[in-house]
């Protein structure tokens, strides 16, 4: 199959993150979240204006993402799962209390409103990590153990599939998932990327079913069809790309997040973009993205 070529730009010429990491489209505002990891630092951008909000929060933050009340957000922090209201951080759960080994890495909210979260070792220790998952009653589960880097995730439309990155295992992987209860099984491998330049990072899908990925080191966002074969590829000026999503009024943008993590004076010169959010327009529509359910039963 030949692999079609995408161009991105740079939108926000004032950020400039040290690990931008997920990169998520808030339709309720038609803004865009993502964080600095390392600077526990929550951003909201207006694309149309250029206005960047930003909290800082103590320690790390892997992800943030909406809830069901618009001023309310939940974020995946150094403890682990907390809401952040009005700069206040609420914590709902504190799996990594006590562990200044760990920090938490990507998440997502499922077609439920469930939040599903990663967490990593500061050393990339394997299978340090797990997936959790913080159901709406409050309740915290472990999805998955034994991760590394726990990345991805996304979910079908219909929410029967989730797909989940391990990135040192270079490859994307895909369960079925129980909608009605949050269960995970029969993981397999749906994409092998070990061809592709770089570890497979954040992920997002299209309207079509398409997997869109980002490779960190690789300097790309690649497109897998709902078959799991490489059909398009958006390249980046900068190697260490992180997350993906569709955002603007139609869902059409595709914004990426990128950082300059670990990279040194002289790679930093030739790249000096690393650390920017950038946008691509790919022919291809997202999905909106779901909103924490918080204090709400899981519909079933
Ligand atoms: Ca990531």
């Amino acid at each position: 199959m030949d692999v079609t070529a995408v161009l991105a730009e740079r939108v926000l010429p004032d950020v400039s993150l040290v690990h931008g990491e997920g990169v998520v489209w808030r339709p309720d505002r038609q803004r865009l979240l993502f964080v600095d990891v390392p600077e526990g630092r929550i951003l909201e951008a207006d694309l149309g204006t250029g206005e960047v909000r930003s909290v800082a929060v103590p320690g790390t933050v892997g992800a943030v993402h909406p809830t069901v009340d618009p001023d309310t957000l939940v974020i995946a922090d150094s403890d682990g799962i907390a809401l952040l209201r009005d700069g206040e951080v609420q914590r709902l759960a504190a799996p990594l209390s006590g562990r200044p080994d760990m920090r938490m890495n990507d998440a997502n909210v499922d077609p439920a409103g469930r939040y599903l979260a990663g967490s990593m070792a500061f050393d990339q220790t394997p299978g340090a990590g797990c997936l959790y998952r913080l159901d709406p009653d409050g309740t915290l589960h472990t999805a998955v153990g034994d991760t590394t880097i726990s990345n991805g995730l996304d979910w079908s439309d219909d929410g029967t599939h989730c797909y989940y990155v391990d990135s040192p295992l270079r490859r994307i992987d895909v369960f079925d998932y129980d909608v009605a209860t949050g269960a995970l099984s029969g993981r397999r491998t749906f994409a092998d990327t070990s061809t592709v330049a770089g570890i497979p990072d954040g992920l997002t899908l299209d309207a079509d079913g398409g997997v869109w990925v980002a490779f960190f080191g690789g300097g790309r966002v690649c497109r897998f069809t709902p078959d799991g074969e490489l059909d398009t590829t958006i390249e980046l000026p900068v190697s260490q790309v992180t997350s993906c999503c569709f955002g603007g009024a139609d869902l059409t943008e595709l914004f990426v997040s990128t950082s300059t993590e670990g990279l040194n004076e002289q790679r930093l010169r030739t790249q000096p973009l690393a650390g920017a959010i950038f946008r691509a327009v790919p022919g291809y529509r997202g999905r909106p993205s779901s909103a924490f359910a918080l204090g709400k039963p899981v519909a079933s």
